[in-house]
């Protein structure tokens, strides 16, 4: 019987064909709106079309499945200003990210706080939280979140615009 502490490898270890790896979980969300309010002359733009986007989350540890979102979207024409723009997803993700906030910051947080190197980081987001990340994006993200850190003078820390960094750990 097994019993505390027993070592039982990760489930996915040997594998060596991506169609043998646990099928991602799929949740649907929407940021799809008839329209939205222009961010550079706040008119009301009506809705163009829709689109979708897929952002890879943290995944499920007792499954063992991965998660992704399908985010349908809104694209919007302000009929004012001739502006271009999506329906706000920020709360989500970044602009052109694949990954939530939430992986991200997870990310970061390994590395920084844990110290470990970014192709162990990358390892343990797999074994641990079935979300596959390149070890070169997350040295891209602690950068990024390093460079927000040490350019941020004291005065500016302490004001209304934290920096990348805490803005991250504030949305867990
Ligand atoms: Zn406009």
């Amino acid at each position: 019987m097994p019993g505390p502490g027993r070592y039982t490898p990760d489930a996915t270890e040997g594998i060596t064909r991506v169609e043998d790896l646990p099928a991602p979980h799929i949740i649907e969300r929407s940021r799809n709106y008839p329209r939205r309010v222009c961010p550079k002359c706040n008119h009301s733009a009506y809705r163009l079309r829709t689109a979708t986007r897929t952002l890879h989350d943290l995944g499920n540890p007792i499954s063992g499945r991965p998660r992704d979102l399908h985010v349908t979207y809104s694209q919007h024409r302000c009929p004012h200003c001739n502006h271009y723009f999506n329906a706000d997803m920020l709360d989500l993700a970044l602009p052109l990210s694949h990954y939530t906030h939430r992986v991200v910051a997870t990310a970061v947080r390994i590395v920084v706080e844990d110290g470990l190197p970014y192709r162990s980081a990358s390892w343990h987001l797999w074994r641990d939280h079935r979300v596959f990340v390149p070890f070169a994006t997350i040295q891209n993200w602690v950068e990024a979140a390093g460079e927000k850190r040490s350019t941020a003078s004291p005065a500016r820390a302490s004001g209304s615009r934290p920096g990348r960094l805490q803005r991250l750990h504030r949305r867990r």
